[in-house]
């Protein structure tokens, strides 16, 4: 039924090559939605498109950096021209983290991780307002991390930057409900990606970050893709201001 699909929706997906935003990409498609997404790497843009067009996904990309405002601004000039000015679904995937104490951090690692993790979804935002309201059903979907909830030793800045779009969810939810825009957030725990598979690969740290999670396992991009699609679906309407942790239950769980 209508509830249950997303056709005839445009999406703008940051970061759809690789990892939880790959997995988006492919999530959306498949429930019908037309997507753009960008990611920096070129040659690895245009092989995902090509493998989606092939599966008969109505996709579309552009090289973009978005902790530049220039070339958010250019971004959002291509979404809007291809869209015809109509945006519903709005995900601001893209994140990076540094991982260090707070005493090593210097001028440039905080002021490379606040551009990249928030001011970049803060401005695709601003630049995205005018395309969500005319769609007339807009839904932003932010991916934070549970390191915005709880103290998971990821470092502080990168907490700091997950813990702003936490609360931009909530002011954002209150502020656009007018304009009929839903704003909600995932929150994930670790997840099989290119992140973070450095980190996985050393055993002691995958066997204590498996032990803190009830589940007793790592996430998959998968288990990520299918929360925030539903987000945007019709079907989740009356929905707006969440913040929803996909951790396997760590965040639950005190005991380990
Ligand atoms: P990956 O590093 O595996 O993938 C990131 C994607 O974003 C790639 O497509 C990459 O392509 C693109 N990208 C990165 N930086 C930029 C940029 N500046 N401009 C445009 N595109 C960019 O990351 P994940 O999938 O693991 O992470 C996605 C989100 O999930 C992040 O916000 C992260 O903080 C969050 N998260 C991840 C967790 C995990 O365990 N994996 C846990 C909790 C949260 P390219 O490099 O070519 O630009």
């Amino acid at each position: 039924s209508q509830r249950w699909s997303l056709s005839g929706m445009t999406a703008l997906v940051t970061g759809g090559t690789r990892g939880i935003g790959n997995a988006v990409v492919e999530e959306l498609g498949g429930f019908g939605a037309k997507i753009h997404l960008c990611s920096r790497n070129e040659e690895e843009l245009n092989k995902c498109l090509d493998e989606w067009k092939v599966k008969g996904f109505e996709v579309s990309g552009s090289v973009c950096d978005v902790s530049s405002r220039e070339q958010r601004q250019k971004l959002m000039q291509d979404v809007s021209s291809i869209f015809n000015g109509k945006l519903n679904i709005l995900v601001n995937n893209v994140g990076t983290n540094k991982r260090q104490a707070t005493t090593e951090v210097s001028a440039e690692d905080y002021a490379t991780l606040m551009t990249t993790n928030l001011e970049s979804a803060y401005h695709l935002c601003q630049l995205a307002h005018p395309l969500l309201k005319d769609s007339g059903a807009g839904s932003i979907v932010f991916i934070s991390s549970v390191a915005g909830v709880t103290s998971i030793g990821t470092g502080t800045v990168y907490a700091a930057t997950k813990a702003a779009i936490n609360q931009l969810t909530k002011n954002l939810a209150c502020e656009w409900a007018k304009d009929n825009i839903r704003t909600n957030t995932v929150a994930p725990w670790y997840t099989r990606t290119s992140l973070v598979e450095h980190l996985l690969a050393d055993k002691s740290f995958l066997e204590k970050t498996i032990s803190r999670t009830p589940l007793g396992r790592i996430g998959e991009p998968e288990e990520v893709s299918s929360i925030v699609t539903f987000l945007c679906l019709p079907a989740a309407s009356y929905i707006t201001g969440q913040i929803i942790c996909v951790d396997g239950g760590m965040t639950v769980n005190s005991f380990n």
